[in-house]
This record gives structure tokens, C-alpha cells and sequence, in this order.
């Protein structure tokens, strides 16, 4: 059996508990848990957001950078792309590079 759906915040509600308000044939949220997960999923959003839009700038910062098949090669030379050859050390190097640091190091932070 799943669990009803809050009409107010759309989250799933519990069957049974101290956070849970019954209205004849409904159940809620109390208000103040349907505050708390509605915040929590914003800033769980807001995160994401945050994330996604770096990674929209590296992408722009490549496809500007970017314009012939030779000049891979030649990033990777300009990134310094020869250590940490992971996603993660690819975009420290693309983050040095976009601030102006050619050839900074895509090794993690000591
Ligand atoms: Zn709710």
C-alpha cells in the first residue's frame, strides 16, 4: 500500500503519526511539517541549482573555447588536463582556466 499524497505539499504522509492530520476521508501534514519539508526540498532545489548552473558555465566556457576538433588536445595541454584525469579534476581544471589561471593545477585542494 503506498501512502497518501498531501493535497498542500504534494510529499507522502505517514499512516500514522504525531505529524499527521486526519480530515474524514484525507490526511495531511501538520502545518508545521508541511512548512519543514517544503523548505527542505527548496533549499535541497536551490543546491541542485546551484550545481547545474556551474556546470552550464563550464559548458559555455568549452563551447566558446572550443572551436575546432584540433584544439582539444590543445585545451587539454592549456587546462593542465594531465593529473587528475577524473570528471571532477576536469572541471577544477576548467574552473582555474575560466578565472584566468591557464595551466593551474586540477589536483584537489591539500
Ligand atoms: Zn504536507
Amino acid at each position: 500500500m503506498t501512502n497518501p499524497i498531501c493535497p498542500y505539499c504534494k510529499f507522502p504522509v505517514p499512516i500514522k503519526g504525531a505529524l499527521v492530520r486526519h480530515f474524514g476521508t484525507h490526511v495531511a501534514h501538520t502545518e508545521d511539517e508541511c512548512f519543514r519539508l517544503l523548505h527542505a526540498e527548496i533549499a535541497r532545489l536551490r543546491a541542485e541549482n546551484e550545481r547545474l548552473q556551474r556546470d552550464v558555465l563550464r559548458y559555455r566556457w568549452l563551447r566558446e573555447f572550443v572551436t575546432r576538433p584540433d584544439d582539444v588536445a590543445m585545451m587539454f595541454d592549456e587546462l593542465g588536463f594531465s593529473g587528475d584525469a577524473t570528471p571532477e579534476g576536469f572541471d577544477r581544471a576548467v574552473d582555474a582556466a575560466m578565472a584566468g589561471e591557464p595551466n593551474a593545477s586540477n589536483q584537489p585542494a591539500p
